[in-house]
């Protein structure tokens, strides 16, 4: 994605951040509007991050043995999303989910796993199939590399339909391991559940002996101090977390059911490992934001994310440019469509030409978007009142260059 290939174009190189702006190598300063995918909920080079980073790292920077840090950054969890009852540190979104899986066939005795077109749940070879995110973006069906064997035990279903989940179970009765989901989908861009979908998964996972898995990678910490659980209550057997638990460092986590989590190694047989797990470093700087976060932090960034979104909209509309605003909570993406989106292939008829136009308009304006019409905007706490006054400034000529561009 950070090639630019789905809009083309010479990616930028940025050298520093600060607030909600980064400064790329030419010096020139752009209003981030993907805050490194999510991470940076506090905008960039937030002073008390930086400062419990600089104690971590004079303290020395890998033990490899248990610590006090990771301890912290797990009670921090625990206490915020009650279903998590214990919890395991990684580093990278992409182990979480893959262990959870791992997990969740060692518990079951089950091979098979459901997914849904266009979520992401970072490069397990198992998931790939029909994903999300840079998969969405090149139209790639599969990617070279990953077996029959390996993808052989996935089901693809189509996102928000239940029936569709209801029939593999009927199909495949005593099979299927886990239902993974993410917990509000960003990664096509942002396609909400519909009312009911999660929580008919959780009912169809726990009829049929599966597990229910919450991928919040994404909206974990970030949709609301407990994510997305915080908002639709649905009770997952397992979930996964990355990005703001990290602080803008590699840290990430899986956790669920006590009972679950029970069959995991040291105190059970399903290995898990890694050198860099709970980094010293890393959950010094996901601790200190995560402390940061509290109602405040949240309401400003649903604020900041509200403004956007009507400004975009109505410099789209003006332009008489079809589109759909599309958000869950504070995660936004604009589709160049009028039809609603509810899954990956009403994702895919947008007229994204049009959004590569009004990207690079915005880009040469000083406002860097994320470089595709299948990811999500990300605002901070740091996006103030001149950061959204250069974004306003941006939009009349991108929401233009959108209106006269050639598929
Ligand atoms: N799951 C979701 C929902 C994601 O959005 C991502 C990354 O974007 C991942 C998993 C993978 O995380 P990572 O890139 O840290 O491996």
């Amino acid at each position: 994605m950070r090639a630019f290939r789905a809009v083309g174009g010479t990616p930028r190189f940025m050298v520093s951040g600060t607030g909600p702006y980064l400064t790329d190598a030419d010096g020139r300063e752009y209003v981030d509007l993907v805050c490194s995918w999510g991470p940076m909920i506090l905008g960039h080079a937030h002073p008390e991050v930086t400062a419990a980073v600089q104690d971590a790292v004079a303290r020395g920077t890998s033990f490899g043995t248990p610590g006090e840090g990771e301890v912290a950054l797990a009670e921090e969890i625990v206490a915020r999303i009650e279903p998590v009852e214990q919890v395991r540190l990684v580093s990278s979104g992409t182990e979480a989910t893959m262990s959870a899986i791992r997990l969740a066939r060692g518990f079951t005795g089950r091979a098979k796993v459901v997914k849904f077109a266009g979520c992401y749940h970072g490069h397990v070879d198992a998931l790939l199939a029909a994903a999300g995110s840079g998969v969405a973006t090149f139209g790639l069906p599969d990617t070279p590399g990953v077996t029959g064997a390996q993808a052989g035990d996935t089901i693809v279903l189509p996102y928000n339909d239940l029936e569709a989940v209801r029939a593999a179970f009927a199909a495949q009765p005593g099979e299927i391991a886990c239902v993974i989901t993410e917990a509000s989908p960003g990664n096509m861009g942002v396609v909400p559940p519909l009312d009911g979908f999660n929580a008919g998964l959780k009912e169809i996972c726990a009829a049929n002996g599966a597990l229910y898995i919450s991928d919040e990678v994404m909206t974990g910490f970030r949709t609301s101090k407990a994510g997305w659980y915080g908002i639709d209550g649905v009770r997952p057997d397992l979930m996964t977390f990355g990005k703001v638990m990290g602080g803008g460092f590699p840290a990430a986590a899986f956790g669920g059911r006590a009972d679950v989590m029970a069959h995991l190694a040291p105190a059970g047989p399903v290995y898990q490992a890694g050198t860099l797990s709970g980094n010293p470093v890393a959950t010094a700087a996901g601790l200190a934001q995560l402390r940061l976060l509290d109602d405040a932090a949240y309401a400003k960034v649903d604020a900041v994310s509200a403004e956007l979104r009507s400004l975009v909209g109505d410099a789209l509309t003006k332009e008489g440019v079809a589109h759909t605003v599309s958000a869950a909570s504070n995660m936004f993406s604009v589709f160049f469509t009028d039809e609603p989106v509810r899954d990956y292939e009403g994702a895919k008829k947008q007229e994204a030409f049009r959004f590569t136009a009004f990207f690079h308009s915005m880009l040469e304006q000083g406002v860097y978007l994320p470089p595709s019409a299948f990811e999500s905007w990300f605002v901070s706490t740091a996006h103030d009142a001149q950061a959204l006054e250069r974004v306003a400034a941006a939009l009349p000529a991108a929401a233009r260059a959108a209106s006269e561009a050639g598929a």
